[in-house]
């Protein structure tokens, strides 16, 4: 699977994608940059930051690599300064960064729980409320894009904190919607399926037999590429979508659907 917008779709642009160096994230770092925006990625870990940002930076754009836990609002809000002290904007916002781990509801310990629900919700949060305040005082406003999970509004057994924290980035989205409409910021959700060679799929899902079962509850039979989501997400932080907002994109091959009752 290649790119889908034309190159230059981005030109001029800066965006800040959390959980960059990895996965999905730095799926839509390399399209964003493959379309001429500046890249900022945020991680934990920065020698895995550093790896991402040489390829980012193959496509001959500005990058920056920074070393973040979006759990803690005051390095979020150093960090949207630094974006804007070296690019002079920032345009697009990713929240992509998340943890998650399967446990049984009742052997979830408050460790555990406050661990997802803060890197998930909060950390979508503190970097939704900086990036509209850097949006709004460059003028320029902006496009904020939430990656969240169909189980936000079916829940799903094992990952009780993680359905949850999914289920409040989606009312943010709405809510933030409305509130920034005017401010010129959009703000919108993609939730994704299981896709390949992504970190999400290594921990939930890391058996073959596991793999097998998701597959087999997908009615377009397959589960997506890393591309399929970074076009989308392309799209949705564009221009082309310029009266999309407060929209939730499920692209999980008709998953949450599940197959019915009658289905061969
Ligand atoms: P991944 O490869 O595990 O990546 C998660 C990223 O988040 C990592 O780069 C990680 O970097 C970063 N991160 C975690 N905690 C952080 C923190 N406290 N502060 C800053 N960064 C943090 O995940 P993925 O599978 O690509 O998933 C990406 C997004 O898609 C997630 O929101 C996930 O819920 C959603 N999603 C994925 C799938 C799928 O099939 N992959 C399906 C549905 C939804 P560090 O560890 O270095 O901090």
């Amino acid at each position: 699977m290649s790119g889908m917008l034309p190159n230059g779709t981005l030109a001029g642009k800066t965006a800040l994608v959390t959980g960059g160096g990895t996965g999905l994230g730095k799926a839509m770092a390399l399209e964003f940059a493959r379309l001429g925006a500046n890249v900022a990625i945020a991680g934990r870990k920065h020698d895995v930051l550093l790896e991402a940002e040489k390829e980012i930076a193959a496509h001959g754009n500005g990058t920056l690599a920074l070393q973040l836990d979006v759990r803690r609002s005051d390095d979020v809000t150093a960090a949207i300064d630094a974006i804007v002290e070296r690019f002079g904007a920032l345009d697009i916002l990713v929240n992509n960064a998340a943890g998650n781990f399967i446990v049984p509801s009742l052997d979830l310990t408050p460790n555990g729980w406050r661990s997802v629900v803060e890197i998930v919700l909060s950390g979508t949060w503190f970097c939704s409320q900086s990036a509209a305040k850097a949006m709004i005082a460059s003028g320029r406003g902006g496009s904020i894009l939430n990656i969240g999970a169909t189980y936000a509004w079916t829940g799903n057994p094992g990952t009780v904190h993680s359905a949850c924290a999914k289920a409040g980035v989606l009312a943010m989205t709405q809510t933030l919607a409305v509130e920034l409409a005017a401010k010129n910021i959009r703000v919108n959700l993609i939730a994704p399926g299981p896709i390949a060679e992504t970190g999400a799929v290594a921990q939930l899902w890391p058996s073959e037999d596991g793999a097998k079962r998701i597959v087999d509850a997908v009615p377009l039979g397959r589960i997506g590429e890393r591309q399929e989501i970074a076009n989308a997400a392309a799209f949705v932080v564009s221009d082309y979508a310029a009266f999309m907002t407060g929209a939730c994109l499920v692209i999980d091959g008709g998953r949450w659907l599940g197959k019915g009752a009658f289905a061969k």
